[in-house]
């Protein structure tokens, strides 16, 4: 598969998922703290290179689909949660079969690791 087209993929995916997540909120936010109390950016980015004041500096396609157990143990409850996570786990899916939902690496990083992955198994 070329670049191109896994670059492009990448981007519709993690596009659709922001709108999602958007119209969703599946972490229930409010202000800056979600349905485990905790402080969205703190908790989940905790450690990582490519958190900064202001957010993720990198589009993160993996980041973008996860979302914790507390989050999932909620939607039971909650149809909107549930309606939200099963149309993410299923891009999870489509990423993941072509090795763009791999890790916590920048854009770039993930799609070179994808394009490696599908060039030589
Ligand atoms: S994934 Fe979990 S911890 Fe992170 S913001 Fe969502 S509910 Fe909070
Ligand atoms: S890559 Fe993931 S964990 Fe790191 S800052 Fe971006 S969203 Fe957070």
């Amino acid at each position: 598969m070329k670049k191109e087209e896994l670059e492009m993929i990448y981007d519709n995916l993690y596009q659709l998922a922001d709108l999602i997540i958007k119209k969703y909120n599946p972490c229930q936010g409010e202000g800056k703290n979600c349905i485990r109390g905790e402080n969205m950016r703190e908790w989940c980015c905790e450690g990582c290179k490519f958190t900064s004041e202001s957010g993720c500096t990198t589009q993160n396609l993996r980041c973008k689909l996860w979302v914790c157990n507390g989050a999932r143990l909620s939607s039971p409850k909650n149809k909107k949660t549930q309606e939200c996570l099963k149309m993410l786990d299923y891009m999870n899916y489509i990423a993941s079969a072509l090795c763009l939902g791999k890790y916590r690496g920048n854009r770039e990083e993930v799609i070179k690791y994808a394009q490696k992955r599908r060039f030589n198994g």
